[in-house]
């Protein structure tokens, strides 16, 4: 299986109508100054493979603003930049993320004929009083009437979603909502950021004043946890669980969930949800976990949280490692007998 490559060009606030409460997307990205049209036809053809086998796994990304609200005649510009490189087979197509409410057929039309082939809606959350507590400047049938338009249209279809923004009554109930209205819309692709809280933003002013509580790291992972199974079950693909530590923003973190393998500690949760249901229906004793060896430290957890855990739950359990094992799979042993 090939796999799948972003060329991401940051396109820092623009055409944001205004600032979000967790957002300094100048620190998210990096990038100080919007892209030139010349600067994007360098950067693809620094980046982007010569060899159209290769283009195929590519996608030319604007990420980090609001694309599609930007100054229409910027927009093109970029647009009229990387469309050649997809027409020459050096990329299968763009991407861009923006706002729910800056999507119109007038804009899909202008996208398709660009080859744009991927959309990303930042949603954040599906509450409209949370939406409104955090300065999205846009309700939830927004994110509805954006996503039936641009799938109707045939684009690849992205949410994203932040747990944890302020408002939210119950970090878990509020984040599985947003979730449940996400399968609702059945999107392509879905990214999952806890809330992180920036520098200069409204969420460090209600941090600071003991307004606004961010989700722990322990508190981030259970949620993710969840959320990863719910979307695993519908087979929506989740392509990013929080923000990545190259890009920038942990030089501008105040607080908040950040970990830099998150991902990790989250698959790890699920192993222990997973075993613990298991061993719920068994005697308290000793065991033997057999896993896949890519998947040892994960099943064990960090600083060996999950043998602890179990361990308080009554079973001492002894990973072993087990080529014969599937991915994401294992097996519990009793002694010499296969008990799962
Ligand atoms: S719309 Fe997006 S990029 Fe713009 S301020 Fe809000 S979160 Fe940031």
């Amino acid at each position: 299986m090939t796999k799948h490559k972003n060329l991401s060009i940051f396109v820092p606030h623009e055409g944001c109508p205004n600032q979000c409460s967790f957002c300094d997307q100048k620190k998210i990205s990096g990038t100080q100054n919007p892209p030139s049209p010349r600067e994007v036809e360098r950067l693809c053809d620094e980046f982007l493979p010569h060899i159209k086998e290769e283009g195929k796994s590519y996608e030319i990304a604007f990420f980090g603003g609001s694309f599609t609200a930007i100054d229409r005649e910027y927009m093109l510009s970029l647009l009229q930049a990387a469309y050649p490189f997809v027409q020459q087979g050096r990329a299968r197509g763009i991407r861009c993320s923006t706002r729910p409410d800056a999507i119109t057929a007038e804009i899909l039309d202008i996208l398709k004929e660009y080859g744009v082939t991927a959309i990303e809606l930042g949603a954040q959350s599906m509450q409209d009083d949370v939406l409104k507590m955090n300065l999205r400047g846009h309700t939830v049938q927004d994110v509805f009437t954006a996503s039936a338009l641009i799938k109707q249209y045939g684009f690849s279809l992205g949410l994203q979603m932040m747990p944890g923004l302020y408002g939210c009554k119950d970090y878990m109930a509020y984040a599985v909502d947003t979730a449940e209205k996400f399968i609702q819309i059945m999107p392509d692709t879905v990214r999952i950021y806890p809330t992180l809280i920036l520098k200069d933003t409204l969420l460090e002013k209600l941090y600071q004043n003991r307004m606004y509580t961010p989700l722990t790291v322990d508190q981030a992972v259970e949620i993710s946890a969840v959320l990863v199974k719910m979307f695993n079950e519908k087979n929506i693909r989740i392509i990013k669980l929080g923000l990545h530590a190259d890009t920038g923003m942990e030089l501008g973190l105040v607080a908040g969930p950040y970990h830099p393998a998150l991902k990790e500690l989250v698959q790890s949760r699920m192993f222990l949800d997973r075993l613990i249901a298991d061993f719920a229906t068994m005697p308290v004793g000793d065991y033997t976990v057999q896993v896949n060896p890519r998947q040892r430290s994960q099943v064990t957890g960090q600083k060996k949280a999950n043998i602890i855990a179990l361990k308080q739950a009554g079973y001492n359990v002894t990973i072993k490692e087990n080529n014969t094992i599937e991915y994401d799979d294992y097996i519990i042993l009793e002694g010499e007998k296969q008990c799962i």
